[in-house]
Parts: structure tokens; sequence; C-alpha cells
């Protein structure tokens, strides 16, 4: 559980920077507000997700761990004196995955949520696609050739369940797939197999607005095990866990160790 690889990465380049007051952080560098707060702190400027677009407010740009479509990299490296880069080399595989099915003449198909900016950055690449979400957002595409990759955080068994969609409503289309879901997720997806068996109620900590994290509470709830989120220690409350013996914790790709060290420490008191 907690912090990937990725987030890691993005959050150590950040930290190091020398000149924080001469970036803007090109949306949330991770959705995680403790880590978001830290960097306002530290000098960072920020635009937010919804607000991307426009010239940025600082002669440099840091791109998030989430990345940016190569049209977007291009103006951004136009509009200043230059990019921090910090894009998850497993995003990066995804927006190469769409183009090569784009090249290939097809209507490409985003696993995900949309409006997410990695799903954004992903659809910018390509001449024409499609996000969803879920079977029930799945449509019959009108081309007779389709390339299916995942949002990197899509839990495993939704992918199989639009994918099943996307070829029931498809019968005669072509459609190439490649499972673009991050090694961390995957990861982090199986050992809530395990937890869910064990424990009569899970905490997930990560940030309102996280992708991944969510998808850990849902898959839990699927699995039959209740869960309380939470983005830090001040959210638990005492009433949620009355009558409850054994509990789980589990934690977002981009939830710091601290957090969920402080989370677990919480726990550990009310138990006692
Ligand atoms: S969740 Fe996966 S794709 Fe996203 S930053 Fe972490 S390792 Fe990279």
């Amino acid at each position: 559980m907690g912090t990937c690889f990725g987030v890691r990465d993005a959050l150590e380049r950040a930290f190091a920077e020398q000149d924080p007051g001469t970036v803007t952080i090109w949306g949330e560098l991770v959705h995680n507000p403790a880590v978001l707060a830290r960097l306002r702190d530290a000098g960072f400027d920020s635009r937010a997700e919804r607000a991307r677009g426009g010239r940025p407010s600082r002669p440099r740009v840091l791109i998030t761990a989430h990345g940016v479509s190569n049209r977007e990299r291009a103006r951004l490296e136009a509009q200043t004196e230059g990019l921090i880069d910090t894009t998850c080399p497993l995003v990066k595989k995804a927006h190469d995955v769409a183009l090569e099915l784009a090249a290939e003449g097809r209507h490409v198909v985003v696993i995900g949520r949309r409006g997410h900016v990695e799903v954004e950055g992903l659809l910018g690449d390509v001449p024409h696609g499609d996000a969803v979400a879920s079977p029930s957002e799945v449509a019959h595409y009108p081309y007779p050739r389709l390339g299916v990759l995942c949002q990197t955080t899509t839990p495993p068994d939704e992918v199989a369940a639009v994918l099943r969609e996307i070829r029931a409503l498809n019968p005669s289309a072509d459609v190439r797939f490649v499972d673009t879901v991050c090694a961390p997720t995957r990861d982090r997806q199986e050992a809530l197999q395990e937890l869910a068996g064990e424990v009569e109620l899970a905490v997930v900590v990560g940030g309102r607005n996280s992708n991944n994290t969510a998808a850990l509470a849902a898959t839990l709830e699927k699995l039959g095990c209740r869960t309380v989120r939470v983005e830090g220690p001040d959210d638990l409350r005492v009433g949620d866990f009355v009558g409850v013996t054994r509990v789980g914790l589990t934690a977002g790709t981009s939830t710091l160790d601290a957090t969920i060290d402080a989370v677990e420490a919480r726990l550990r008191s009310m138990g006692a």
C-alpha cells in the first residue's frame, strides 16, 4: 500500500528544486492535500487541474506524474523557459501505446475516468478517442478498428468487465487491447483480496479526488468489506468502529508513509 515509485520520484524531484519560486506545477502533483500544502509552503505556484490552459504564471512548468499530451507539452515548451517533467514512466508507456494504436488507424478507447488528467493527456495524443469508466458507458463505436488501453490506475476486474462490453457492443470490429494498468496498482488491488477476507472494516487513506484511492475502496466494498475513507488521522471517527474487532488499513499510491503511520497510530490508540 501507499506511495508508488512514480509518485515518490515526482515528489523527490519537486522537493529537490532549488528555485520553486520560478515554477508553476501544472495541476496537482499528487491528489493529496497534505503534500499540496507542503509544496505551496515551499514556494511553488500551481495551476488547478480544471484551469490548465493559457500561459503559465511563472517561467518554468513542472508536469506532474499524470503526464500531459505531446501537444500540450510542446505548447508549454514554447511558452516557458523550461519544463520539469515528472511524468511516470508507466504513464509514458500508456501514451506510447495510445499513439501506436492510433497509428494503426484505430479509434482509441481508454478504460478510465473521463476528465481525469491522465485520461485527458492520453486522449489529447490521438485524433479520435473515447473514455469509459464502466460497462454502462460503453457504446457502439462506428469504426472498423478499435484500440483499447487503460488508465494506469484502473482496477483489473473493471478493465475486464469494460473490455467484455466493448467486444459485445462492437462484434464486427477488429479490437486490439493493450493492458496498461501499472504494476503498483495491480499489486495493491491484489493485496485487497487477502485483506478483505481477514477484517470486518478497512480504512482507506488517500486524497478525496485520488482515483486509485477511490478504486481501492470500491474494490473492498465489492468484496463485501465495509470501508471508511480518510485523508488523515483527524478524519477517523470512533463511532465507525463500534463493535468492530479487526480493522484493515490500506492507502492510495499518492499517500505518504508518514500519513499512513499517523492513521495507524490513531487506530491503535482508539483500539486500546
Ligand atoms: S500509480 Fe502507477 S502510473 Fe501512476 S504514478 Fe504510480 S506507478 Fe506511475
